[in-house]
């Protein structure tokens, strides 16, 4: 008799991960294929723990913080340094390795630790154990998003804040998240991005929503190409976006 073995499926699509590992050596080069996320960085940690603050009272200090899809950690690292105990997870081993190296040089290991998992599987493992999740420009890499937020909120605590950024998808996004971040100001690398898999806040909103959240904040994330300037408004949520949801007491 033949026996199978049962390989559970994963949301994970493996030829975008690769997009991120093949470049794991540059993850801490600030001028490097990363540069963006180090540039915007200081703005999307300044957001986040202003969410905290003004959700849980104080700010990240002493949180016990998840950040999914963590890369080589620039984000995960931020926080750490603000003295937060964060774990980030990614299913790019070398995003993971590279992440664990600069933490190890700096000496955040104590309270920066990394692991190769699936949300979803931590989410079993973990479940309401985070004061903080974050899941930051990976929604849009992943083959289905909602399962990925459903674990983000059933990582949380009652009363924990998760921040989620995304692209939207409409014609300015195309305009100036393909053609003009991949190609024109070759600001990250061309085919990083998939415009079909971009989500609107209205997509999202209704994936938080069914995952159980409340909506707390949402915020746009600005580039002038002339300037070099980043910057965050709500006036408009065109193309870079964050939005931080609440899990109900
Ligand atoms: N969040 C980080 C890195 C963003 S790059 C930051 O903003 O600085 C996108 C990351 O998502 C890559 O490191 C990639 O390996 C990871 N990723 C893609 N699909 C994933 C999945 N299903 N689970 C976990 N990580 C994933």
């Amino acid at each position: 008799m033949q026996t199978q073995t049962y390989t559970p499926p994963t949301n994970a699509d493996y030829d975008e991960i690769g997009k991120f590992t093949r470049l794991a050596d540059e993850w801490w080069d600030k001028n490097g294929a990363f540069k963006s996320l180090h540039d915007i960085n200081p703005l999307r940690l300044n957001w986040i723990e202003d969410q905290v603050v003004a959700h849980l009272g104080t700010p990240l200090m002493g949180k016990r913080v998840l950040d999914v899809g963590c890369g080589g950690g620039i984000l995960a690292h931020s926080m750490a340094v603000r003295g937060a105990d964060v774990l980030g997870v990614d299913l790019g081993e070398e995003n993971l390795q590279a992440a664990s190296i600069h933490a190890a040089k700096t000496g955040m290991a104590d309270t920066l630790k990394f692991r190769c998992v699936p949300v979803e599987t931590l989410a079993a493992e973990q479940k309401g154990q985070y004061d903080v999740v974050t899941c930051m420009e990976m929604l849009e890499h992943v083959p289905d998003p909602a399962p990925i937020v459903q674990a983000c909120f059933d990582l949380l605590k009652p009363g924990g804040v998760c921040v989620l950024s995304t692209i939207n998808r409409n014609p300015k996004s195309y305009l100036f998240a393909i053609v003009g971040a991949e190609y024109v100001l070759r600001l990250v690398d061309k085919g990083t991005h998939d415009w079909h898999k971009f989500i609107t806040p209205a997509e999202l909103d209704s994936m938080a929503v069914g995952a159980g959240f409340s909506r707390f904040d949402m915020t746009g994330l600005h580039y002038q190409p002339i300037t070099k300037r980043f910057w965050l408004s709500n006036r408009n949520v065109d193309v870079n976006y964050m939005m931080a949801f609440v899990k109900p007491e």
